[in-house]
């Protein structure tokens, strides 16, 4: 048994292995799978991707709301925010802001993948 990078995720998986245990992509699906079934997968790591950004928005978010709450015990929000509660803001919106890019990019894609997914069953 030799270890092989995976074609789709490029992570070391068995040579003997029928699917990658980390995207679920299949070697097997990719030569003889139909469109559909490439159709569907694609459209399955997609939406797997929007969870993931999806759930580090919150963390930004949270990351926000931890920093305002700081700010205000430190001095109830009347004083200027201090270089911690100021850098965790900034980087919190920052991420945010791309995150929520990124996700209305990955909607775009999904909504393409999904269309593509009904036109090869049919
Ligand atoms: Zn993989």
């Amino acid at each position: 048994m030799a270890l092989i990078a995976c074609q789709q995720c490029r992570k070391r998986i068995s040579s003997l292995a029928e699917q990658c245990p980390h995207c679920g992509f299949s070697s097997r699906l990719s030569q003889s799978g139909s469109a559909a079934d490439l159709a569907a997968l694609r459209l399955k790591q997609l939406k797997q991707w929007r969870y993931r950004i999806r759930m580090g928005s919150y963390t930004a978010m949270a990351l926000m709301l931890a920093a305002v709450i700081a700010w205000w015990l430190d001095s109830g929000m009347l004083g200027l925010p201090g270089p911690f509660v100021k850098l965790a803001l900034a980087s919190g919106l920052l991420v945010y802001m791309s995150l929520r890019a990124y996700l209305f990019w990955l909607s775009i894609q999904i909504k393409s993948a999904s269309k593509a997914l009904r036109e090869a069953e049919n």
